[in-house]
């Protein structure tokens, strides 16, 4: 199952969510410092590798 990277407009905390494909977009996610729900996916810059092809 994948994890998807989340961070809290509120608190500006950063957090992983374990989520299916099938549950990914259809659950709200809660931040689990501050309960808000003003969280926002990260998209995977921080995992992400660079590597130049071309
Ligand atoms: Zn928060």
């Amino acid at each position: 199952m994948p994890y998807y990277e989340y961070k809290c407009n509120e608190c500006g905390e950063k957090f992983t969510v374990k989520e299916s494909f099938e549950e990914h977009g259809h659950k709200r996610v809660k931040c689990p410092k501050c309960e808000s729900r003003k969280t926002e996916r990260v998209i995977g810059a921080v995992f992400a590798k660079t590597s130049k092809k071309s």
